[in-house]
């Protein structure tokens, strides 16, 4: 276990916090052209619902991950990302 001083000492970024925020970023340029930054302006309420559809689908992944196709965790790690992805968005909206 690490004592508060060689936490707060710590100089980089998870691997595995990267891996998801690179993930995250793939995902947000797929979408760059038909969307953009739209999350930027658009209703928070919106973005609440997104919220709300991702973590259904993440749920939905994974009831298919553990019950029908244990060996493929791509459709369950992409919904992930995607949800992640509104928490992000949602964290940066200043009217949040
Ligand atoms: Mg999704």
């Amino acid at each position: 276990m690490l004592s508060r001083k060689q936490i707060e000492q710590r100089k980089y970024i998870r691997p595995e916090i990267m891996f998801v925020a690179k993930e995250m970023e793939k995902t947000m340029r797929k979408h760059d052209g038909s969307k953009g930054d739209s999350w930027r302006t658009c209703d928070i309420f919106y973005l609440m619902e997104k919220l709300i559809e991702e973590k259904n689908e993440v749920e939905n992944a994974f009831d298919n991950l553990i019950y029908h196709d244990f060996k493929d965790g791509g459709q369950f790690r992409g919904e992930i990302v995607d949800l992640a992805n509104v928490c992000m968005m949602l964290w940066n909206r200043k009217d949040g």
